[in-house]
């Protein structure tokens, strides 16, 4: 069975206590722990860490990691907007959107970094900017993910440009005297590490063509393992190829590349957990009978299995300490059925019963590895559930409300009713 990761018992209660339930608790030691191990990434001549925001962009996290020394990755202009609200210098902010904002040139005029991730964005970007410079991401023609939804390389991807239309690119680039100055390839979330790996050496190719670049972005991608049984990236490992990549590109030309990396999953997936309560335990009879813990959270805070069959650990923190368990399927509040979070590791459309420690309705259910994508990516909402509040443990041990539960009016607000 798997056990919690960052809070004890203890403070899982007082957590649900101080701030009710569905809660996300973020941990700041593990937060500074998986900075760290980012920043220890191998390279030649010199290394940025961006934090890819969109895997949880709350305020109290970006700030955290910029002053670790992290910058920002950011995939929309308005999570730009959102880093520079959070007082994010905009020198640290870099965007690789598939959607260009209209206000693009104010956030230019801030100082953010640009990679233009399709041939019309870096028209659009010549258009407006003649004699300037920024980076390009391309889709290096080879991906990985952890499923083929999370794959962002290869033919089947849209994101970047596709490798073979460099000479598109220098056209465009000639045309508005453009200096392509960024080459940023990123080929997918929870990603074999050899195909990172040979897909980062790959990219070197194009820093070769393009002459003018300092530096290489090889994304973010690394995989984490959430399952106590699943294996996570060792990015002492899969960079220490890379780095003498670069140095062997530095031995035949001359040129010291920058590297960066851009790391969303690998920075948060482990270092949050999202405390709900047990509100019902039901069962279904005949030989096909199972039992059901329904969560007063599920899809709305955690939509990660529904979409990917992602495996999160799941814990059962009962009143008092037994050790009977009982095989369950756990479900979500909302009335849908895909609203479950045992589904087959395989297949979301599946149910795959765990064995927990056995469950009363009142008892807190931990979900673990709820760091990445899962705030950040909910059926925020839907029935007209709030969206759910985000606490951070604090090194001394204390928690901190960093974002409120969200209330009904709040959700009505935009609504506009003509009678
Ligand atoms: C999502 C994304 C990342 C982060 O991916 P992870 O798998 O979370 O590490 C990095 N770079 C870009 C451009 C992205 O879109």
């Amino acid at each position: 069975m798997e056990t919690l990761r960052n809070l004890t018992t203890v403070q899982a209660r007082e957590a649900r206590e101080a701030f009710g339930t569905p809660l996300y608790v973020y941990s700041a030691n593990a937060l500074e722990t998986q900075a760290k191990r980012a920043l220890a990434f191998p390279n030649a001549f010199g290394l940025t860490v961006r934090y890819a925001m969109k895997a949880s962009p709350n305020a109290a996290i970006l700030k955290r990691f910029t002053a670790l020394g992290l910058h920002i990755d950011a995939s929309s202009g308005f999570e730009v907007r959102r880093a520079l609200t959070a007082g994010v210098p905009a020198g640290n902010i870099s965007l690789s959107t598939q959607e260009m904002p209209e206000f693009f040139a104010e956030l230019h005029a801030a100082g953010i970094k640009f990679n233009a991730c399709s041939l019309a964005q870096l028209e659009r970007f010549g258009q407006l900017f003649p004699g300037q410079a920024c980076g390009v991401r391309f889709n290096p023609g080879l991906g990985s993910g952890g499923t083929g939804k999370t794959n962002v390389g290869g033919p089947h991807s849209s994101f970047g440009i596709w490798h073979e239309w460099a000479d598109q690119v220098e056209t465009i680039a000639a045309k508005y005297e453009l200096t392509i100055e960024r080459i940023h390839t990123h080929i997918g979330s929870g990603s074999d590490p050899e195909v990172w790996a040979r897909v980062s050496v790959m990219s070197l190719d194009l820093v070769r063509r393009f002459k003018d670049v300092t530096t290489l972005d090889l994304g973010g991608g690394f995989k984490v393992g959430r399952m106590a049984d699943e294996q996570s990236t060792d990015l002492q490992v899969i960079g220490q190829p890379v780095k003498e990549a670069f140095e062997q590109l530095a031995a035949e030309t001359g040129r010291k590349i920058h590297l960066e990396i851009e790391p969303g999953t690998f920075l948060l997936a482990n270092t949050c957990s999202l405390v709900a309560t047990a509100q019902d335990i039901v069962s279904t009879g005949g030989p096909d009978g199972r039992e059901f813990i329904k969560l007063d959270s599920g899809m709305t805070e955690i939509l990660r299995p529904s979409l990917y069959a992602a495996q999160h650990p799941i814990v059962v923190i009962p009143a008092s300490e037994t050790t009977e368990t009982e095989d369950y399927l756990v479900a979500g509040h909302c009335c849908e059925s895909g609203d479950v979070l045992t589904v087959g590791a395989d297949d979301p459309e599946s149910l795959q019963p765990r064995t927990l420690t056995k469950a009363a309705p009142g008892d807190l259910v931990v979900i673990e590895g709820a760091g990445a994508y899962c705030s950040a990516m909910s059926a925020k909402n839907y029935n007209s559930f709030p969206e759910a509040a985000e606490a951070m443990l604090t090194q001394d041990g204390t928690l901190k409300l960093i974002r409120r539960r969200q209330t009904l009016e709040q959700i009505l607000q935009n609504e506009v009713c003509e009678d």
